[in-house]
């Protein structure tokens, strides 16, 4: 009976996930994949939303007791800051913003927005007001109109439109013989990453949160739409409180604070410039990247 239960437990905790409209389907698939254990303390009050300031504190934590995978992660991101996460594949940055929708519990410390615990409010008040532009996003089996109004399914024509324009993506949309009633996904239109991530921006603003995080693809982009969604993601994030997992150092100029991860731990942190002038990993990545760009434009000519 409990092998029975438990995948009960599961599918109602997912289903009151989806009821409760978590905004993204990557979300949905990201609870599938841990463990049913996160549940709202009895009574828990909704969270209370102020400027939306996120603040991890002192953190620690491991997915399994033998591997600490974060270590003492101390940082603010002040309301409207854009703070940017940088480092080795596994260094933990993609495991913060998994903290920060409570898709796991802290092993020490807290993370805060606007000075509640986020293991004190309830999880549906918590991610209504976080936005994720993940690394790769999922379309249904189903329309572009569809596939869009997901981010706020109350939003009317003209907000979605809106925010396709705002995504660089309306011109695309509107130049496809079914324009909005295209359909995408497995057995539709094939959208590339870009287009995919695209769209991914325009159901965040449609979304409207004050906590915004962008999970930069892995995937490489050619450097022209890197830059296009680069641009976007400025434009949009503007007076957010941004998180950004950075892959590539090009994001991540502009941010009011960089993190640079190693094993768990901040190693370095600080704007471009100041890292720039502490000679240290940071600028050893930033002049590897700067030697591989170089090598590519040689190779292009
Ligand atoms: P990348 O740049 O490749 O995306 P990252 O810095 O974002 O890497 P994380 O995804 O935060 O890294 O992962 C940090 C570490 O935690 C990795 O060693 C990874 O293997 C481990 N890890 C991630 N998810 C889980 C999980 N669900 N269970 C156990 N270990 C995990």
């Amino acid at each position: 009976l409990l092998q029975l239960f438990i995948p009960l437990n599961f599918l109602g905790m997912v289903y009151r996930q989806i009821k409760y409209s978590l905004a993204d389907m990557d979300l949905i698939f990201k609870l599938m994949e841990q463990q049913p254990e996160i549940q709202d303390r009895p009574d828990a009050p909704a969270l209370q939303l102020e400027r939306g300031e996120v603040r991890f504190q002192h953190v620690g934590f491991s997915y399994t007791p033998e591997r600490e995978i974060l270590r003492d992660v101390d940082f603010t991101i002040r309301p409207g800051e854009k703070v940017a996460v940088v480092g080795h594949s596994g260094a933990g940055k993609s495991t913060l913003s998994r903290l920060l929708f409570r898709f796991y519990d802290v092993t020490r410390g807290a993370v805060l927005v606007d000075g509640q615990d986020v293991r004190t409010v309830t999880q549906e008040s918590l991610r209504r007001v976080i936005g994720v532009v993940p690394q790769d996003t999922v379309l249904f089996n189903d329309t572009i109109y569809y596939n869009l109004a997901y981010g706020r399914p109350e939003a009317s024509r003209s907000e979605i439109e809106a925010a396709a324009g705002m995504a660089h993506i309306r011109d695309f949309i509107e130049s496809l013989p079914n324009g909005y009633q295209t359909l995408v996904g497995e057995r539709g239109l094939k959208l590339s990453g870009g287009e995919k991530q695209r769209i991914a921006i325009a159901r965040a603003i449609l979304k409207h949160p004050r906590i915004l995080v962008f999970d930069e693809a892995t995937s490489s982009l050619d450097t022209q739409t890197e830059q296009a969604i680069l641009e976007t993601m400025r434009e949009v994030a503007e007076d957010h409180t941004t998180l950004v997992i950075a892959h590539r150092l090009s994001t991540v100029v502009d941010a009011d604070q960089i993190l640079v991860m190693e094993q768990g731990r901040i190693i370095e942190r600080g704007s471009h410039r100041q890292l720039l002038e502490q000679a240290g990993v940071y600028r050893e990545m930033w002049q590897l990247q700067q030697e591989e760009r170089n090598m590519q434009v040689e190779q292009t000519i």
